[in-house]
């Protein structure tokens, strides 16, 4: 992998000494399957902190903004982020859909859309192993919130295109969802939540609903739900044609 062992014996990758806890992840995770990682140095101007890039399976690309100035990842998140992008490699590796953008226009929405879905699967599995903490998806929710009161006070939209803006929007619900109800089971927090993007969005609560029903009905932890649900979901906003779920097998 990423992994390059120096002269005093530590494992440093794309130069940070690397600890046990994220070696061990590795040896547990990803060592042992077909997967070859290696890094990829991610530019500001690809707007991302750090992205997974599957296209070339078995050989995954794990990207990571190192130097840029507005989304270098901070340092006390290097690991933590390394964690989750290895474990987008390994949710493909067990089945985990994609999408796949039918429609040209759509393409930049692709990672956004695979987050939201596998975000949270990834999330939970990283809390469990000592990476991510509940406190994190706390404060996650917090800024979500934030960010969307501002938006609703400026009106500005947060997706250019007409037709693919309620399944963004609905997105974000169906993320903190998963994450709320099932990651750190805070019923209290997903009350708040809900009731704060309900209100800013009023037309959208119809579709909410039908999320909140799908997830119920056919979970999301396993690649054969997660590709039911993904289905479903394209289905409730009719953009069967626009996006195509894909998996590796
Ligand atoms: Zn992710």
């Amino acid at each position: 992998m990423i992994f390059n062992n120096e002269f005093d014996g530590k494992i440093t990758l794309a130069g940070y000494t690397i600890s046990e806890k994220l070696t061990s992840f590795y040896e547990k995770t990803i060592k042992h399957i077909n997967v070859k990682v290696e890094p990829l140095e991610l530019a500001d101007t690809t707007g991302l902190r750090a992205g997974c890039d599957i296209d070339n399976y078995p050989i995954v690309k794990i990207g990571l903004n190192l130097n840029g100035e507005k989304y270098r990842i901070k340092e006390s998140l290097f690991e933590q982020t390394v964690a989750h992008e290895i474990m987008h490699a390994v949710l493909w590796y067990e089945g985990f859909p994609e999408v796949k953008a039918l429609n040209d226009q759509y393409v930049r929405y692709r990672g956004i859309i695979i987050s939201d879905f596998q975000d949270p699967v990834i999330n939970k599995r990283l809390v469990a192993e000592g990476f991510n903490s509940e406190e994190k998806i706390r404060i996650e929710t917090n800024d979500t919130l934030e960010g969307l009161a501002e938006s609703h006070k400026n009106q500005i939209p947060l997706v250019k295109f007409p037709k693919i803006q309620k399944f963004i929007l609905s997105l974000i619900y169906l993320y903190h969802y998963l994450e709320l109800k099932y990651t750190i089971e805070d019923e209290g927090v997903w009350k708040l939540f809900k009731q704060r993007f309900r209100y800013v969005y009023p037309k959208l609560c119809i579709f909410l609903d039908a999320i909140e029903e799908t997830i119920n009905t056919i979970g999301y932890e396993t690649p054969e739900k997660m590709i039911n649900l993904m289905k479903k979901i394209l289905n409730i906003f009719r953009l069967d044609d626009d996006f195509k779920v894909i998996t590796r097998c």
